[in-house]
């Protein structure tokens, strides 16, 4: 589709789903952190980022339509430091109406109240410090089946041709009762993030979409699944193209921080 802000160019960016884990990783120096930004230097400066956050549930599609959106500090029970950080990035209306007019499978309303949540935030802090690119956020539509995240996922791979990085924030494995404040992990966790990471290298998306038939290793890693549907929205902007991990690692217990890059 033609459009004067974000032209069709040669380069597609690639699409990336970060395992954003705790909202720590914001200000903490860790290797999640550095594999995050290390990634955001490998690949051209894009021209605005989309984000499907796991914390942006709504009733149907929305898409953040403001110039400024506000920094949303959606958590509790953090360090003071945490609520302090402002990450000041433009929004983009232009890429919100370039989002209406691609997505056909359903309706995207533009909202003017949401902004940035932690789960956008939080990683892109450390990939694009300087908050000079502008971000948009889609929300996932509740009470909505894998597929259809999947569909809408797929109806947003375009904007990849047309300087648009696209960034899944979730975590494949996320288990908050389960949650273990140590370096470690359940047997159960590492066995569905390995088993999710064989169907992405196989390139057996069926098997992710319908992750539900994996048993109880899945009703343990995925008791919700907000956090796992933003990886959908990211696989389904794959074409004939390699796919890599990066922060490869199951801590805390139940929190896989794998991260995928698909091009
Ligand atoms: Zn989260």
């Amino acid at each position: 589709m033609f459009d004067e802000k974000f032209p069709e160019s040669d380069t597609t960016l690639p699409a990336l789903f970060i395992g954003h884990g705790s909202p720590m990783n914001a200000i903490e120096d860790n290797e999640y952190a550095q594999s995050w930004a290390d990634v955001a230097q490998s690949i051209p400066k894009p021209k605005a980022i989309l984000c499907i956050s796991a914390h942006w549930q709504s009733t149907g599609t929305q898409v953040t339509a403001m110039a400024q959106p506000k920094t949303i500090h959606d958590f509790s029970g953090f360090p003071q430091a945490l609520f302090e950080v402002s990450y000041p990035a433009p929004g983009s209306p232009e890429l919100a109406q370039l989002i209406q007019q691609t997505v056909r499978s359903t309706p995207v309303e533009p909202d003017q109240q949401w902004g940035l949540d932690h789960g956008a935030w939080s990683v892109l802090c450390r990939m694009f410090p300087a908050a000079d690119v502008p971000v948009v956020q889609i929300s996932l539509a509740r009470h909505q089946t894998p597929e259809f995240h999947y569909r809408l996922g797929r109806e947003l791979r375009a904007l990849r041709r047309q300087g648009v990085l696209i960034v899944g924030s979730g975590n494949i494995v996320h288990n908050l009762r389960m949650i273990a404040w140590r370096d470690e992990a359940y047997d159960w966790a590492v066995e569905f993030d390995e088993r999710i990471k064989r169907a992405i290298l196989a390139g057996d998306h069926e098997t992710i979409i319908k992750y539900e038939q994996l048993g109880k290793m899945a009703r343990l890693a995925v008791p919700t699944d907000e956090h796992f549907l933003p990886l959908l929205y990211v696989l389904a902007c794959q074409e004939n193209e390699p796919v890599s991990f990066f922060a490869e690692k199951v801590t805390l217990g139940a929190i896989s921080m794998r991260s995928v890059r698909v091009g």
